[in-house]
């Protein structure tokens, strides 16, 4: 057909890369829960762009923090000091309990800083001998597309040939403390786990995990780094993942919705002792605490608190995934999730499914082949989930 949408996905193919694999669907419009393609079609954007637009698309507040701070001043690099980055990180600190807060822009930019630190710590404070610190991931991790994350990563579409990897990693299987115990040396100076795998399909692992992981930490001074960019702010029913086993991290790894899905913020957040390893010159980013980022993120801060969003992601969360449980479907074989963070496994590939929800109105997108994700943003209103669970249940059940 010669339709506007087909000609932007047209062009997109021909002159962008293919590291993609999106629905044919083009985004021109958004609010909310709400989107719009270029025809004027309306849809529900189920996927929140992995969980980055918790707060909504186009968030008024967000949106006014944004106008209001492009009206002042938008970068100063981390050459000079700007009036934001000081409330921003006190409020960061907070938020997380932790003494000290780094800024980057991308949840990877936010894992390597992390890595950088926990390396420089074992050097400088546990004492570990030159070029000798090791690292233990879990197996079926994603933490981005770096060749250090991609290092940590055991899934071979993210790893084949780019190798050489960056060496001192141990990879361990996900859920399983008795193998962060076994893997420990020496030499170890951090375990970076997810509290629930986003991208490997919503993988929520055994009970008493991330409490055991941290004592196991604690008892090898060994830090433990989460990477809460998918599972933080209020996307899994809590702020952070790790209180669903009342755990606290030694670094916090953020991303996503820390910037409202309005612009790229991350950071890591992690008490002086390790923070302090940072000296100038040896880690940064020249975007990395901009004053529209810290304004941005300062009002995406505020919406989750003023609209309780982590009350309501648990509540309807809850709601969403037993009517989803409810669906009959002999190839279904699990609902799983947190909040408003779910994967809903099949038998067989569930792109076919995602294709059929997107002519009812409804956007999500595969995990691996046969998850899909539901993942709306948290602000999404009572009678709009009900619409959208009669819609899911309907081509599901099929
Ligand atoms: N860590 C986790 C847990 C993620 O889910 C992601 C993105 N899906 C990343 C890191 C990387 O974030 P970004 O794409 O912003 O680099």
């Amino acid at each position: 057909t010669t339709s506007r949408s087909n000609a932007i996905i047209e062009q997109t193919d021909h002159y962008g890369a293919h590291n993609y694999h999106p629905l044919p669907i083009v985004i021109s419009e958004a609010q909310g829960v709400w989107v719009k393609d270029p025809e004027g079609n309306t849809y529900m954007d189920m996927l929140s762009a992995y969980s980055a637009l918790n707060q909504g698309h186009r968030h008024p507040k967000i949106i006014e923090a944004l106008k209001k701070q492009a009206d002042k001043v938008t970068l100063t690099s981390r050459a000079f000091h700007n009036e934001i980055l000081g409330p921003w990180t006190k409020r960061v600190a907070e938020l997380t309990g932790k003494d000290k807060v780094l800024p980057m822009n991308t949840g990877v930019e936010a894992v390597e800083t992390a890595i950088k630190a926990a390396r420089r710590w074992a050097y400088e404070v546990k004492g570990v001998e030159d070029n000798k610190a090791e690292v233990i991931a879990a197996k079926g991790n994603f933490h981005g597309r770096s060749i250090n994350s991609v290092s940590l990563s055991d899934d071979p579409s993210a790893t084949k040939n780019y190798g050489p990897f960056v060496p001192g990693i141990e990879k361990i299987e996900f859920g399983n403390a008795e193998a962060v115990r076994a893997a420990i040396t020496p030499n170890t100076a951090a375990v970076i786990v997810e509290p629930i795998q986003g991208e490997a399909g919503i993988i929520i692992p055994p009970k008493g995990y991330l409490k055991a992981v941290r004592e196991i930490c604690s008892e090898n001074n060994v830090l433990f780094i989460a990477d809460e960019v998918q599972t933080g702010f209020a996307r899994t029913g809590k702020m952070f993942a790790c209180e669903w086993e009342s755990v606290v991290p030694d670094i916090y790894v953020m991303g996503k919705a820390l910037g409202g899905g309005i612009f790229p913020v991350s950071a890591i957040a992690a008490n002086k002792e390790i923070m302090d390893v940072f000296t100038p010159g040896s880690h940064g980013s020249t975007f990395g605490g901009n004053p529209l980022a810290c304004a941005v993120s300062l009002a995406a801060i505020e919406v989750i608190e003023d609209e309780n969003l982590v009350e309501k992601s648990l509540k309807l969360g809850e709601y969403f995934a037993t009517a989803l449980r409810a669906i009959n479907n002999p190839d279904l074989k699990e609902v799983r999730g947190r909040g408003l963070f779910i994967g809903v496994e099949f038998e067989k590939p569930v792109r076919s499914y995602c294709e059929q929800l997107k002519e009812e109105g409804v956007l999500c997108k595969e995990t691996h082949e046969n998850t899909i994700r539901f993942a709306p943003p948290l602000v999404i209103k009572q009678e709009d989930l009900d619409w959208a669970i009669e819609k899911i249940s309907k081509v599901l059940s099929n």
